[in-house]
């Protein structure tokens, strides 16, 4: 099997959840299998290897998890970008687009210094609608996002394009239809 392969399979789908109608793709499975972890994350940070990046951004929940093992293996420190009302500090809010209406993710307003360059990650892109509220955040701040990593894509919904339009390199591993 190729490494595509592999971490494909790794990848668990559950019909249904969170309601009739959606494939969930499961990732609990690729992070409890010690080869595919470490594999995903090694691959997903492969075009930094050797650029100074100052910040990882991980989006709640699952880009913590992601998140935190690429700021340790590029060195850098990690940004939480968090659902509405979980951070303790004052925070920058956006507005971002889901499927039925909209919601907002929030950042500390001091998480980031003007300059500092960011890379984005959080685990499955599918609208985009997240990781462009995501990008807009980071840049009000005055970060320059130099990436946005993700494990999953789902390519017929049109995230990855709509974040490349914003001006930023996306990188995806494997990606379902
Ligand atoms: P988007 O904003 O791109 O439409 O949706 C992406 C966000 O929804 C990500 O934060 C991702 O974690 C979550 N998400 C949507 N569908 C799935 C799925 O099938 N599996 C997983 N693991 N996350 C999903």
């Amino acid at each position: 099997m190729t490494f595509e392969q592999d971490l494909k399979a790794s990848v668990r789908t559950i019909p249904d959840y969170p309601k009739p109608g959606i494939l969930f793709r499961d990732i609990t499975t690729l992070l409890g299998d010690a080869r595919s972890f470490r594999r995903a994350v090694d691959e997903l940070v492969q075009p930094w290897a050797g650029s100074k990046i100052d910040k990882v951004a991980g989006i709640e929940a699952r880009g913590f998890i992601l998140g935190g093992a690429i700021a340790h293996q590029v060195s850098s420190g990690f940004v939480p970008i968090r659902k509405k009302g979980k951070l303790p500090h004052t925070c920058v809010s956006m507005e971002y687009a889901l499927e039925y209406g909209t919601d907002h993710i929030e950042i500390h307003v001091d998480a980031l210094q003007k300059g500092e360059r960011v890379v984005l990650v959080d685990d499955l892109i599918a609208t985009g609608g997240t990781a462009e509220g995501a990008i807009k955040l980071l840049r009000q701040l005055g970060a320059e996002v130099v990436a946005a990593c993700f494990v999953i894509d789902l390519p017929e919904l049109g995230g990855a394009d709509k974040i490349r339009a914003m001006g930023v390199p996306v990188r995806t591993l494997i990606s379902f239809e």
